[in-house]
C-alpha cells in the first residue's frame, strides 16, 4: 500500500462521506453523523475467532478485530452489544501501539488471516492498521468482513489492500431493508458494493495447500424467521446477477436478540422448514460452492462482548 492510501482515508473523514449514509461531517474535529464515530481506533474487541467459515478460521482460528457501532441499525443485530450507535461516540478508543500488539501477538502465534468486522464506516482506520502492520514486516491475509452496505467508489480504493471480501447479502426487499435496518436502498447499493467486489476477485476463492483461502469473495446470508421470500430474492440475485459459481454462506444462526424478543416476525427462530425451502432454491438455481450452516447453529452461536474471548462457548468450525 502506498502511504498515501492511509493518509488519503484519513483525509476523507474532513467531510465523510465513506459509506451510503452520506452524512458530510468533519469527523477530524469531533462531529459524528449517522454512525456515531469519531476519527480514532473505536474498537470493541480483538479476538481469534474460530467460528468464521471452515477456509478462513481453518483449524486454528483467525484474527478478527471488531469495530464499535455499524452504519446499518438491523433491530435484531446478532452482535447488538457492541453495533447500536447509543453513545455519541463509541466507548473505546485503542492506541494504535496497543492495537498491532494485540494483532501481532496473534500472527506470532501462526495465525495468518487478520478480519475486519462490520468495517465500513471505518475504512480509514483500518487501512491505517494495515499500513503499520506492513511496515513493520507483517503481511496477514486481509478479510474484509462487512453487512455490504458499502459505497463502490471507497471499494475501488481498497483493491490491492484487501485479499478476501466478506459481505452480507441481506436484503433484496427494500421495505424489509427499511423496516429492519432503516436503509430502505440497502437492495440496490449493497448489489453495486457486491459487483465492485466481484470485479476485483471473481467467483473462485483461491485456496493454499491447507485449503484455507487466501484470496477471493464469500457472500453471506442470514436466513430471517417468516422471510423465505427475502431469502429466495437474494439468491436469484447472487446466481442470476453475480454467478452461480460464487461462493455463498448460508447462514441459520438467528435468535432473537431481546431488543426483538416480542416482535411478531424476529422474536422466534427459524422453522426447519424456512430453511430447507432456501437451501432447495439455492440447490435449484444450480450453486454448488460454499457452506450451509446448521440449524442447529443458532442454539450456541450466541457471543459475548462483555467477555475478553466473546466466542470462547461457540465450538469451532
Ligand atoms: S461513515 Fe459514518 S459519518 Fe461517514 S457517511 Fe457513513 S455513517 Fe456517515
Amino acid at each position: 500500500m502506498e502511504r498515501a492510501v492511509a493518509q488519503q482515508f484519513m483525509s476523507s473523514l474532513r467531510h465523510c462521506k465513506l459509506c451510503p449514509r452520506h452524512c458530510g461531517v468533519n469527523r477530524l474535529q469531533g462531529q459524528s453523523g449517522y454512525c456515531r464515530s469519531g476519527a480514532g481506533l473505536h474498537i470493541a474487541s480483538i479476538t481469534l475467532h474460530k467460528g468464521e467459515e471452515p477456509v478462513l478460521s481453518g483449524r486454528d482460528g483467525m484474527c478478527n478485530v471488531f469495530f464499535s457501532h455499524c452504519n446499518l441499525q438491523c433491530i435484531y443485530c446478532q452482535n447488538y452489544q457492541i453495533s447500536r450507535n447509543i453513545q455519541r461516540e463509541p466507548g473505546q478508543t485503542w492506541s494504535m501501539e496497543r492495537v498491532t500488539e494485540e494483532i501481532i501477538g496473534l500472527l506470532e502465534r501462526g495465525i495468518k488471516r487478520l478480519g475486519f468486522v462490520s468495517p465500513s464506516h471505518m475504512v480509514p482506520q483500518m487501512t491505517a492498521m494495515v499500513e503499520n502492520l506492513w511496515l513493520q514486516g507483517w503481511k496477514p491475509i486481509i478479510v474484509y468482513n462487512s453487512n455490504g452496505y458499502d459505497q463502490v467508489h471507497t471499494l475501488r480504493q481498497l483493491e490491492g489492500i484487501v485479499d478476501i471480501y466478506l459481505p452480507d447479502y441481506k436484503y433484496a426487499d427494500a421495505t424489509l431493508a427499511g423496516k429492519f435496518s432503516g436503509a430502505q436502498d440497502y437492495p440496490q447499493v449493497a448489489a453495486a458494493a457486491l459487483r465492485e467486489m466481484y470485479r476485483q476477485m471473481g467467483p473462485l476463492v483461491h485456496l493454499d495447500d491447507d485449503g484455507l483461502a487466501l484470496r477471493g469473495m464469500i457472500v453471506r446470508h442470514l436466513v430471517l424467521p417468516g422471510q423465505v421470500q427475502n431469502s429466495l430474492a437474494v439468491l436469484r440475485f447472487l446466481a442470476g446477477e453475480l454467478s452461480p459459481k460464487l461462493t455463498l454462506s448460508l447462514m441459520a444462526q438467528y435468535w432473537p436478540t431481546p431488543a426483538v424478543a416480542a416482535h411478531p416476525q424476529l422474536g422466534r427462530r427459524l422453522f426447519a422448514e424456512e430453511y430447507a425451502a432456501v437451501i432447495q432454491e439455492w440447490e435449484e438455481l444450480g450453486c454448488t460452492e460454499g457452506f450451509v450452516q446448521e440449524l442447529e447453529s443458532a442454539e450456541y452461536y450466541w457471543p459475548d462482548f462483555s467477555r475478553k474471548e466473546p466466542f470462547e462457548d461457540t465450538p469451532p468450525c
